[in-house]
């Protein structure tokens, strides 16, 4: 990996990054991210020495950041910035684009993933009260599968997890259902998720999720969604990435009172993945951040 990155940081240095360099590149990035099933194998046996008394947020951060399962999409996704910052042709950028947009469905699904599996392993054995935000956090993501991932049984089985483990106290019920339409083969109506799980931060009519990275109202207020929760960022400064320039919700303010969470002092899942996300999921990149005025 690093060769590609020695190698495109030369060529950019001598300004003749041209079309050859890309299409090696492009063909290194392919052979990387077809996994051999013996990485994965690999990869689960260090699972199994994440010592269980480390905190949620450390073990999403491991999950999330040290498997290498998606760190050659990563380094694509971080490569397309950089590139779409120099003068190239439209064509060399585009060929590139149409590559990074599967690193960037695989590494959204990872995020999706790899939060609802640990609520899943964590909840199975402790039922602590959900708080709100946990509540959109976690029913944003099991419905994003239905939408948007609905080909993946492996997501399909975590979401469905999910939505079982909600079931008293969320209403869940149409999505179950959907669920079970799906794996007979029938995909999803949008129009079926009416129940939207977020609010509009300024009219307060319902958001309903149409799509990853935007979310409009009725009355047509436009909001981006955080990279990593899918929720609506109504914050001034959210973080952003140096990298690719994604933003991403700040990690909340301590709450008062001690947490429910097994194993971390974090008082919310958001929190726990807001923490865990400490580098930008998709590119791998720092967060910068304005500084904020405190009244
Ligand atoms: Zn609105
Ligand atoms: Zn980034």
């Amino acid at each position: 990996m690093w060769d590609m990155l020695l190698l495109l940081g030369e060529s950019w240095k001598a300004r003749d990054t041209g079309a050859a360099d890309l299409e090696r590149l492009l063909t290194v990035l392919s052979s990387k991210t077809k996994k051999s099933p013996g990485t994965l194998e690999m990869l689960s046996n260090r699972d199994a020495i994440v010592d269980p008394n480390t905190s949620l947020e450390a073990r999403l951060k491991s999950t999330l950041f040290s498997k290498t399962t998606v760190n050659p999409e990563r380094v694509a996704i971080y490569l397309y910035s950089q590139l779409k910052r120099c003068e190239l042709e439209a064509s060399v950028v585009e060929r590139f684009e149409h590559h990074v947009r599967d690193a960037e469905t695989r590494v959204r699904k990872h995020i999706t993933g790899s939060v609802l599996a640990l609520h899943n392993e964590a909840s199975a054995t402790c039922t602590s009260p959900l708080q709100d935000c946990d509540r959109s956090l976690l029913l944003l993501l099991c419905d994003s599968i239905l939408l948007f991932h609905n080909d993946d049984k492996h997501l399909l089985a975590t979401a469905e997890t999910t939505y079982l483990r909600l079931q008293s106290s969320c209403a869940v019920d149409e999505q179950l259902r959907v669920l079970q339409d799906i794996k007979k083969g029938t995909s999803p109506d949008p129009a079926l998720f009416g129940a939207g799980r977020e609010e509009c931060p300024a009219c307060d009519t319902e958001i309903k999720l149409e799509n990853i990275q935007e979310a409009t109202c009725a009355n047509g207020h436009t909001w981006q969604r955080c990279s990593v929760t899918l929720l609506v960022i109504a914050d001034f400064h959210p973080r952003t990435c140096l990298g690719c320039g994604r933003k991403t919700l700040m990690v909340p303010d301590a709450q008062a009172g001690a947490s429910t969470l097994p194993g971390t002092t974090a008082t919310s899942w958001l929190e726990v993945v807001l923490r865990a996300h400490s580098l930008c999921g998709y590119c791998g990149e720092r967060f910068y951040t304005a500084l904020r005025r405190r009244a």
